[in-house]
């Protein structure tokens, strides 16, 4: 059970999940903010408890469990997509950090590009996807899935996953998380478009690979070097030998 009024009485947002919509099943909560009108508004959040075709980046999976996890999507317009829309991504994982610290304490760890860990272990992933007319974006959705209260997980993942509740031995209040997520996402927004490198600085703050030796894995083709820094698009800046490379896209793990 979701408690609305629960969730409602601590969002202290102007524009991010003013328009919510719960939903009890659908297949994924970015396809329905990107695909139907009706909730093609800036700031609508839906929440789905069951998604049945949560989506991952390349056409991975995301797996939970109804009425345990937070699985939802923002969509952001022209208010909020501004100057570095590639840094959306890294915001929402900034907001999700300071959102688990804040309320439970975790040490938090960002992993480049989209996922959030707890000592090697991933609690939370991010998905965003937009829509685009010549060259403009017309709208972003940002999609977060976060392991909560779900204890038990298939054991095929690359990465082990974790909980709140695992991590805390508590059960946490997905109303509260929720709402302080889209509080701290809105002030990363904002901020982005005014000083877009203060989100990079929050961001490597809890990057922990940065500076480490790691191997880039995109299809079948391997890279390896220094994780030196994200630049101000958000890629990764590898450095092997004297050789410079930018990276856009891949998984990266420590070498
Ligand atoms: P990876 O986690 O392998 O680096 P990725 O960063 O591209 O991949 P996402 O696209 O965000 O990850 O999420 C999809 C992947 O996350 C899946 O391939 C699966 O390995 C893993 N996964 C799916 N559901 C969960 C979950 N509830 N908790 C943790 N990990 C999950």
């Amino acid at each position: 059970m979701f408690k609305i009024e629960d969730f409602d009485i601590k969002l202290d947002t102007e524009i991010l999940g003013r328009q919510f919509v719960y939903c009890e099943e659908a297949e994924s909560s970015n396809t329905v903010l990107l695909t139907y009108p009706e909730y093609d508004k800036e700031g609508m959040v839906f929440l789905v408890e069951n998604q049945t075709k949560g989506k991952g980046r390349s056409g991975r999976t995301w797996e939970t469990l109804p009425d345990q996890n937070l699985t939802f999507s923002v969509l952001l317009k022209d208010s909020f997509i501004g100057e570095k829309p590639n840094l959306i991504t890294l915001a929402a994982g900034v907001a999700v950090a300071q959102s688990l610290e804040n309320l439970f304490q975790l040490n938090v760890e960002l992993k480049w590009p989209n996922d959030i860990l707890i000592e090697g272990k991933k609690i939370c992933g991010i998905l965003c996807e937009s829509i685009s007319n010549n060259n403009k974006i017309n709208k972003i959705v940002v999609g977060i899935g976060i392991n909560v209260n779900q204890t038990n997980f298939a054991s095929s993942y690359l990465i082990n996953p974790t909980s709140i509740k695992k991590e805390t031995k508590k059960v946490a209040s997905r109303e509260r998380l929720l709402s302080e997520v889209l509080n701290n996402l809105e002030k990363t927004l904002d901020l982005l478009n005014v000083n877009y490198k203060k989100v990079l600085e929050a961001w490597r703050e809890r990057c922990k690979m940065l500076g480490e030796k790691v191997k880039i894995v995109d299809k079948n083709k391997e890279t390896y070097g220094v994780f030196e820094d994200i630049d101000n698009d958000g890629q990764l800046i590898l450095k092997h030998n004297d050789e410079v490379i930018t990276v856009s896209f891949g998984d990266v793990s420590l070498r």
